[in-house]
């Protein structure tokens, strides 16, 4: 399909295929549930894939299973299962193509773009796989009272026996990546949720896990929020990555279970440009910030302010370098630098919050609209905006990066503070403990200075949002694997027991 016969055929995917004909054909007048869900292409309309839905009751009778493998896996230790884990991230360097072949077909990502799921995963399980003994190694805390010289005081990490993890469909590998192989690290058996968006890019996870002959404590389920609701009613864990909205009904569905939860949640990432800053780089980078991923990206620029004195610069630096930004849809060809959006809500809402900008006073510098091709939508600049608008206050998603003029470093900070989200942030200066001083202001999980992404990709480090972007243990370093553990407390005696200690019944003052 071209891209002008694709035009206007962007179908909304994730669509529930029913077993309805056949109802009808047999004279019922209630369609039967749906059994699959359509993957398709929202670039061309081109059908992608289609995959089960899962019930209430398939994914307990998998939990089950899981459960009953877990035991073994976790005695393996660390050590053992970092075999599996690098025997996986050998099949993910195997299969990089095919599978960015797979999360292109579901996404209508720029190639490049497509390739970055299978890049991070590579590095993510590698990086697991190497640290998780260091990380589940045993504690002993130092001694800080007198029972610490007569008794060894341990922590333990023990893993939970099911963890589920739900994902988002901006990156359908990555996204489950991060989640399941830090918690199959630390011993737990994974049950994945990917979005019913996306789907297919887990199912081949979970392919390339059966493929290399590990052993049976990965299993995906697939399906929109019912099947999600099922995992959350039958692991021991949950790890969400997706809209506040989902979050809070799982945090929720959680606390009835009374069972543990992490959230990573939405964003609405400030850029601050200080007038020191180095505009072309400052300029540049939030381009690439803001657009990257048409924007799909939880730490996006969503919103940028600029000081005053160099605002009209910047302004015009950022328009010309988003101007350079290749659009189009050209299966495995590298050229094109953005590609579609997941879905055709998607786009809508960026439409939304584009011509809602426009009645109330913005200015379009560049871009605007869709480009008739699926769900495309141009790469924008919005001037001139201000908090009254939705396009900075809630969350877009798209490609879309609108400019606020601020008179000071102050109103900078205080705006970037005027949200309910805080994700992550970027702060442009030419002197880096300004940056820093701004930084250490933000209330924001990450802050990265005269950069974009950068923590991200530093996996030592945490990752996880504050306010309404996120709760619960973070990303990243030893906690990525330890939040998917109970601690244990273990005390032994150092030195040779007597029949009863002095504190045991019955009291005596003068044994005290
Ligand atoms: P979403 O909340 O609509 O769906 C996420 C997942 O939850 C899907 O798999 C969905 O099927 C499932 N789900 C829906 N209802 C459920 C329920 N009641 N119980 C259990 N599961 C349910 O999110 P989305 O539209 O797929 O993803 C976009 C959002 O994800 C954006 O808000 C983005 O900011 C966020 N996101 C956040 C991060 C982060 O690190 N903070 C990373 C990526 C994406």
């Amino acid at each position: 399909m071209t891209n002008t016969e694709a035009a206007g055929t962007a179908r909304k995917t994730g669509t529930r295929k029913s077993a309805g004909t056949a109802a009808k054909a047999a004279g019922k007048s209630e369609p039967a549930p749906a059994t699959e869900l359509e993957v398709r292409n929202p670039a061309t309309g081109a059908l992608a894939g289609t995959v089960p839905i899962d019930t209430a009751d398939t994914v307990a009778a998998k939990v089950r299973e899981l459960r009953a493998h877990q035991p073994a896996w976790e005695a393996l230790g660390p050590d053992g299962r970092k075999e599996w884990l690098l025997k996986l991230q050998d099949w993910l360097v195997d299969n990089t193509d095919r599978l960015a072949d797979v999360l292109q077909s579901e996404t209508g990502k720029a190639r490049v773009d497509s390739l970055i799921d299978p890049a991070f995963s590579v590095d993510l399980t590698g990086y697991y796989a190497r640290r998780a003994a260091k990380f589940l190694a045993d504690e002993h805390p130092s001694p800080h009272s007198p029972l610490a010289r007569v008794k060894q005081l341990t922590t333990v990490f023990r893993p939970y026996q099911v963890v589920g993890v739900i994902t988002p469909w901006n990156f359908p590998l990555a996204m489950p990546v991060i989640d399941v192989i830090p918690a199959l690290a630390a011993g737990a058996a994974v049950i994945l949720k990917p979005s019913e968006v996306t789907p297919l890019s887990a199912v081949e996870l979970a392919r390339g896990w059966r493929e290399i002959g590990a052993p049976p404590v990965f299993e995906v389920v697939t399906g929109a929020g019912e099947t999600g609701a099922a995992v959350v009613g039958n692991a021991d864990y949950i790890q969400f990555t997706g809209s506040t909205a989902t979050g809070r009904k799982i945090a929720a569905a959680c606390t009835e279970r009374m069972i543990p939860f992490s959230l990573e949640l939405g964003g609405k990432d400030p850029a601050i440009v200080l007038a020191d800053a180095d505009l072309d780089r400052a300029a540049h980078g939030i381009a690439f910030g803001g657009l990257f991923n048409a924007g799909q990206v939880c730490i996006s620029v969503e919103r940028v302010y600029v000081e005053a004195p160099v605002y009209d610069e910047f302004l015009a630096k950022l328009t010309a370098a988003v101007r350079e930004i290749r659009q189009g849809v050209d299966g495995r060809k590298p050229e094109f630098d953005m590609g579609a959006l997941a879905n055709e809500n998607q786009a809508q809402i960026v439409q939304r919050h584009v011509e809602d900008a426009v009645k109330a006073g913005a200015r379009i510098t560049t871009g605007g609209k869709r480009t008739g091709v699926g769900t495309l939508f141009e790469p924008t600049v919005l001037a001139d905006v201000d908090h009254t608008m939705s396009c900075m206050t809630e969350e877009t998603f798209g490609p879309t990066l609108p400019v606020m003029k601020v008179a000071d470093e102050a109103e900078a900070v205080r705006m970037a503070n005027d949200s309910i989200y805080g994700l992550s942030a970027s702060v442009w200066s030419g002197d880096k403990d300004r940056a820093e001083r701004v930084a250490r202001q933000l209330n924001a999980g990450a802050v990265n200075i005269n950069d974009v992404f950068a923590n991200m990709f530093s996996f030592a480090l945490p990752m996880g949002g504050w306010g309404l972007s996120g709760t619960g243990a973070r990303w990243g370093g030893a906690n990525g694997v330890r939040k998917y553990c109970r601690q244990q407390a273990i005390t032994k005696p150092l030195l040779p027991t007597q029949t009863k200690e002095p504190l045991w019944f019955p009291y005596s003052p003068a044994k005290l």
